[in-house]
């Protein structure tokens, strides 16, 4: 007889390997699937899947939608800028179209009923799989017997009694399970969603206010650097060790930026974001990537500019400290 096949949303934590692998016992052909987008790492989740699973997970590229959820939540924010119920209703959407594409009867996601108070009590389990448009496909094994019954258990595809009935924000159950089952390493709950994280949250918030919208390009310098904003929508992102500046670099190739580095002394990469670069702010922005190099303070030192075209500033190094009430603080 063919197997039944299910799709896993799988984050690389131990509650989506836990419901993985209580599919997998219970004779599901489990296919892992797991979601990108600049928010979150999947590093975890690659490697994970092979450990545990034994298959690749199915990487799945969600940026340009999560950033519009991100932007203009219908449920708003949790503590930061992290938008998790309407990130649970997309991915449950996203999730059924790769459902349907694998030929998988219905999908599981590891989420516990009342692990994180506002996202994952009962109401907000039943409500995103309600708006999702799957309702009634979206199993969540270790927390099943908890909600209401869904098409996989009615159907006998899987047994309701062999399924679970963690809740709360205790994961000693979780913990033996995965003792019982040789699960021995896995990333926190949260999976580092940045999203979360409060000072890119600040910043973030800062630059869409400041700018006015942000795309996946902004995202990701926000990431990076130390961050300046002056005038008029002028943004500079100043790196603070060598990998930054490289991640810098990369991200400026074609891509209408200034990039400003002190010529003779060891210092940071800027890059300059802006409607315009007029010489006032081009200025301000050279003096401030100079301040962070190793030139003396009061030398004069040369700054190359580059962009469509490639050119010299001179200015004299400042203490950064001047420079501090243009700062985006964290
Ligand atoms: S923490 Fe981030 S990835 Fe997780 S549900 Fe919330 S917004 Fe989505």
């Amino acid at each position: 007889m063919e197997k039944i096949r299910a799709i896993v949303l799988f984050s690389g934590g131990l509650d989506s390997i836990l419901a993985a692998r209580i599919l997998m016992k219970e004779g599901i052909d489990i296919i892992p699937v797991t979601f990108r987008s600049p928010f979150v790492s999947i590093e975890h989740a690659v490697r994970l899947s092979e450990k545990f699973l034994h298959k690749p997970t199915v990487v799945v590229d969600i940026s340009e939608d999560m950033l519009n959820v991100v932007k203009r939540p219908r449920y708003g924010y949790g503590k930061q800028m992290n938008p998790c119920v309407d990130c649970r209703i997309l991915t449950f959407k996203l999730a059924g179209s790769v459902m349907k594409g694998f030929g998988a009867l219905f999908m599981a996601t590891g989420e516990v009923v009342g692990e994180r108070p506002f996202t994952q009590n009962r109401d907000t389990l039943i409500l995103t799989a309600k708006n999702s448009g799957y309702d009634g496909y979206i199993l969540r094994p270790l927390s099943a017997k908890l909600l209401p019954p869904t098409i996989p258990e009615e159907r006998g595809w899987v047994s309701r009694e062999r399924l679970f009935a963690i809740q709360g924000r205790s994961r000693k159950e979780q913990f033996r399970l995965a003792q019982d089952i040789g699960v021995d390493e896995y990333p926190s709950p949260a999976g580092g969603c940045i999203l979360t994280d409060p000072s890119f949250a600040k910043r973030m918030r800062h630059i869409m206010s400041y700018l006015g919208d942000v795309g996946l390009f902004e995202i990701e310098l926000l990431k990076l650097g130390r961050h300046f904003t002056f005038g008029r929508k002028n943004w500079l992102v100043v790196g603070r060790n060598k990998e930054e500046n490289k991640r810098l670099l990369e991200l400026s190739m074609g891509k209408q930026v200034l990039v400003l580095q002190v010529n003779g002394y060891a210092g940071p990469i800027g890059l300059f974001v802006s409607e315009r670069w007029d010489r006032c702010s081009t200025y301000l922005s050279s003096n401030i990537v100079s301040s962070y190099s190793d030139a003396p303070v009061g030398m004069s030192v040369s700054v190359s500019v580059k962009g469509e075209e490639t050119y010299v500033i001179d200015v004299f190094t400042r203490k950064k400290e001047r420079f501090r009430r243009y700062m985006v603080v964290v």
